[in-house]
């Protein structure tokens, strides 16, 4: 399971792994398990045991299961951070999900494909149509205000 990771020093166990990089680690009050690497750069993904990703060597550790094949994410957005539960690997079946398109845009429209590439236009034309027609009567507003400040003072050009 560990010779997944890649750049891991191979003498580790996974027990002896676990011990390593707690030992390196601080708790932090907001839960992060903060790891500290070879280098002096904080809050950046962080080198140990050998030339392993220290996230990835603690999800190997610490979680099982790794798939070198996917990415492992922080929950926590602390890149330096090895607490396992905030550490994930997304399952194909999950990126496969995120990668389908809705098939009606954020204002209920059904999405129109585009033949070309048999996926949905990015544009929805039915909502750019409204938002043309908003703009058009916005316009037409501001024209008609803009008329009304001009009207001159029939006492005044009676004057003049
Ligand atoms: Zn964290
Ligand atoms: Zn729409």
């Amino acid at each position: 399971m560990l010779s997944r990771v890649n750049g891991l020093s191979r003498h580790f166990t996974e027990d002896s792994l676990r011990r390593y990089l707690l030992e390196r680690s601080v708790r932090q009050a907001d839960g992060c398990l903060i790891v500290r690497g070879y280098g002096t750069r904080r809050g950046v993904y962080q080198k140990v045991a050998g030339r392993a990703w220290a996230h990835i060597a603690a999800y190997a550790a610490f979680v099982g299961g790794y798939d070198p094949a996917l990415d492992v994410d922080h929950l926590c957005d602390a890149r330096d951070c090895v607490e396992p539960t905030h550490l994930r690997q997304v399952s194909r079946a999950e990126i496969c999900r995120t990668r389908e398109q809705p098939s009606t845009c954020r204002n209920g429209h059904d999405r129109e494909a585009d033949e070309s590439t048999g996926r949905y236009r990015r544009t929805c034309r039915a909502c750019n149509r409204d938002g043309q027609r908003r703009w058009r009567e916005r316009q037409a507003v501001e024209v008609a205000l803009a008329r009304a400040a001009y009207v001159p003072n029939p006492g005044e050009s009676a004057r003049t």
